[in-house]
């Protein structure tokens, strides 16, 4: 098969578009045809070896994708070959204690689509048969593939972590990111305001197209300030943070008494420090999550599928032209998800 991959970390300019070898099913595993894949800042991590592949290289990247069941062993009767498919990014093994309490993002042996395997910057890839959730007709495969990290996270993040009610106020870091335009979506679906940030004026409308109702540009702006006088200096209830740095210190002055930072990721850097005097006075909970569970996929997917939540996909490059996709990413240029098509 062709696949995008690299052998070395770097930049863009490693991602080689070439033969690669074929996966192959057995028994637990399935082979989807991609039909289309989406990008994340997870791929730049692996690609610049912040995040190194832990099969090591080459590596094929790729977390999020759509297609149709190709190799299928007869042990997974309940998918069909051809079969319109999404696949749920997440690896766990079902039997160490976290699995066994329910939480299986927390997994021992937890793992990712395109991180701990191989992806699907490609036209085959091989996911576990329990992954893959069959596609409603109503959602194209390019939806499909810009849903499952994105919108899970995000809606795992509010709904799960951060119990999001109706009429609180909710901080959503990077309204162009895939996270972000996904949880502007889900807290306005539940019932709160969002305020948001972008980094130029030309994702604003596109931001309130989304449902927020106010946009701070955090180059010109100060969200803190902002947050405080859109809350009348009372503060937001929830952040959902995936900056890091500067951002995540900042994000928690934003925040009013007894509200939750929930970080979803780390994507200037890993680090961060906080004023704890503003952690323990304002009784603040700072709640880490990381994807969610194929349940909630599939509630996600009916959402989708009746229109109360769309997936917001900004371009698709051919599979060949990965390299320009990549690098449309890095130079956040996208509102909204990145896709390749194979
Ligand atoms: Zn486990």
């Amino acid at each position: 098969m062709k696949a995008a991959y690299f052998k070395e970390h770097g930049g863009s300019d490693k991602i080689v578009y070439g033969d690669y070898k074929d996966p192959v099913a057995d028994g637990q595993h399935a082979v989807v045809r991609v039909r289309a894949c989406a990008l994340n800042q997870v791929d730049m991590l692996l690609l610049d070896g912040r995040f190194p592949p832990p099969e090591g290289l080459p590596h094929v990247n790729g977390c999020e994708v759509a297609g149709t069941l190709e190799g299928l062993d007869k042990g997974v009767g309940w998918l069909e070959p051809g079969q319109r498919v999404v696949v749920f990014p997440g690896f766990s093994c079902g039997t160490c204690e976290f699995c066994l309490r329910g939480e299986r993002t927390v997994c021992l042996r937890y793992g990712y689509l395109g991180a701990h395997k191989d992806g699907g910057y490609a036209e085959l890839v091989r996911v576990p048969a329990a992954n893959c959730l069959a596609l409603p007709e109503a959602i194209s495969f390019e939806a499909g593939a810009a849903l499952p990290l994105a919108f899970l996270t995000s809606w795992h993040a509010l709904v799960a972590k951060a119990e999001l009610k109706p009429g609180q106020t909710v901080l959503v870091q990077a309204a162009g990111s895939g996270v972000g335009s996904a949880a502007i979506q889900i807290a306005r679906l539940m019932g709160a305001r969002v305020m948001t940030t972008v980094g130029s004026d030309d994702k604003i409308a596109f931001a309130k197209s989304l449902g927020a109702e106010h946009v701070v540009n955090y180059r010109t702006q100060d969200f803190v300030e902002e947050a405080r006088t859109w809350t009348a200096k009372r503060g937001v209830d929830v952040v959902v943070e995936h900056i890091g740095g500067e951002t995540l210190e900042r994000s928690t002055y934003a925040l009013t008494r007894l509200g939750t930072l929930v970080s979803i990721g780390s994507h200037d850097t890993h680090w961060g420090r906080l004023d704890l005097r503003h952690v323990y006075s304002k009784n603040l909970r700072i709640v880490g999550t990381n994807l969610g569970s194929i349940v909630e996929l599939r509630t996600i997917l009916d959402y989708v599928a009746d229109g109360r939540l769309r997936a917001v996909v900004d371009r698709a490059f051919p599979l060949k032209d990965a390299r320009a996709a990549v690098q449309y990413v890095l130079d956040r240029k996208n509102k909204g998800k990145v896709l390749v098509i194979p």
